[in-house]
């Protein structure tokens, strides 16, 4: 963060403002992890501050300190409406876009407060204040630090706010893998660490935490899972019948679509989920070197995120939503464009 937003920050602090921080829809270890994060620090320097989640988030989360003061947005409408409506200050976290906090997003454009965004993601959107937006970095997370950093010091990080500004770099770089991981992200992660995050906890309860239905499931999909040689992709499509057949909870998918990157030869995988409740079918992307799934998930679902990582959705069927990828998987390889003209190796 440069000297110009913190100081703009910080001013806006100093008006003792009413504070709300939004994660995105379905939020993830990154979106959680950040928002908590800032919660805790803005909560020890004695700001009123409350976490509103658009939706609610994988049990796999849930462990982190003061998850369970999160007001998820459907379990309390009308609190989480009065709430905006009187919050000064916004701060969206982990997003780009105010599309990407629904059903939250006509409540966040009616209001009055500035908006203070932090995130990676491509292509921010202007609606904030401050937009602290950086693609380059591995997370939320380590943005999050810097802005703690930059208001404070790092005598600010306690090891609430330590573990859970660890759970989210360590979920969004895959463990530390993915190609915006830099000598700088396991930097912070060295000071996270010394300020107590515990890396043998924070990764069994994340990681290790599956149920024996959450197995199961992965099980019966990587059975079913494609690969194309040709096009240097796997995909998994999951049914609404497969996912009441594994009592299927909140989160349960989550990262079911990297096992597609497990063949030597994927560039490419991509899973399709059946949503019933929202009438839709859900589709992540992930690529290995430059692929711009990115790309692909903005040109042909509707969606975006990162070069490496991003989903979209289909109002279609399973099945044609599947047919339709199929189709336009040939022409989205021989785009010149697909392969990002910035590899990052
Ligand atoms: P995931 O596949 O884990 O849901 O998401 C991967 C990345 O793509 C995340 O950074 C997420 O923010 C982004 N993403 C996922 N779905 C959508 C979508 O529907 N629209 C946009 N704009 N981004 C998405
Ligand atoms: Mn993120």
């Amino acid at each position: 963060m440069n000297i110009q937003d913190s100081k703009s920050l910080q001013a806006l602090l100093d008006h003792r403002p009413v504070i709300t921080i939004v994660p995105h829809t379905s939020p993830d270890g990154d979106a959680i992890g950040s928002t908590l994060g800032l919660y805790h620090f803005l909560k020890n320097q004695g700001h009123d501050v409350q976490v509103i989640a658009p939706t609610d988030f994988p049990d796999f989360l849930k462990w982190m300190p003061a998850a369970d003061q999160i007001l998820i947005y459907p379990n309390g409408e009308s609190k989480a409406q009065q709430r905006i409506a009187a919050s000064s200050l916004i701060f969206t976290l982990d997003f780009n876009n105010l599309l990407r906090a629904k059903p939250l997003t006509a409540l966040l454009e009616q209001s009055q407060a500035d908006f203070v965004m932090v995130d990676h993601h491509q292509q921010p959107d202007t609606y904030a204040k401050i937009t602290y937006s950086d693609d380059k970095a591995s997370s939320t997370c380590e943005l999050i630090y810097k802005v703690i950093t930059a208001l404070s010091s790092e005598q600010a990080i306690n090891q609430e706010i330590a573990t859970c500004l660890y759970t989210g770099i360590m979920t969004d770089t895959g463990g530390f893998r993915f190609s915006m991981t830099s000598p700088e992200t396991h930097r912070i992660v060295a000071t996270l660490l010394e300020k107590g995050a515990n890396c043998t906890e924070i990764a069994s309860e994340v990681l290790d935490s599956y149920s024996i239905d959450r197995l199961l499931l992965l099980g019966h999909v990587l059975n079913d899972l494609t690969y194309l040689p040709q096009h240097h992709t796997a995909y998994m499509y999951i049914s609404s019948k497969t996912l009441k057949q594994f009592n299927f909870r909140k989160g349960d998918t989550e990262g079911f679509v990297n096992y597609g990157l497990r063949i030597k030869e994927a560039e490419l995988a991509a899973i399709f989920i059946e949503n019933e409740e929202d009438k839709l079918i859900k589709i992540s992307f992930r690529s290995k070197t430059n692929l711009d799934v990115n790309l692909l998930a903005r040109t042909y679902f509707n969606g975006g995120g990162h070069i490496n990582a991003a989903g979209g959705s289909s109002h279609t069927s399973l099945e044609d939503t599947v047919k339709y990828f199929l189709e336009v998987l040939p022409q989205f390889l021989s785009r010149p464009d697909a392969y990002h003209s910035n590899p990052i190796l």
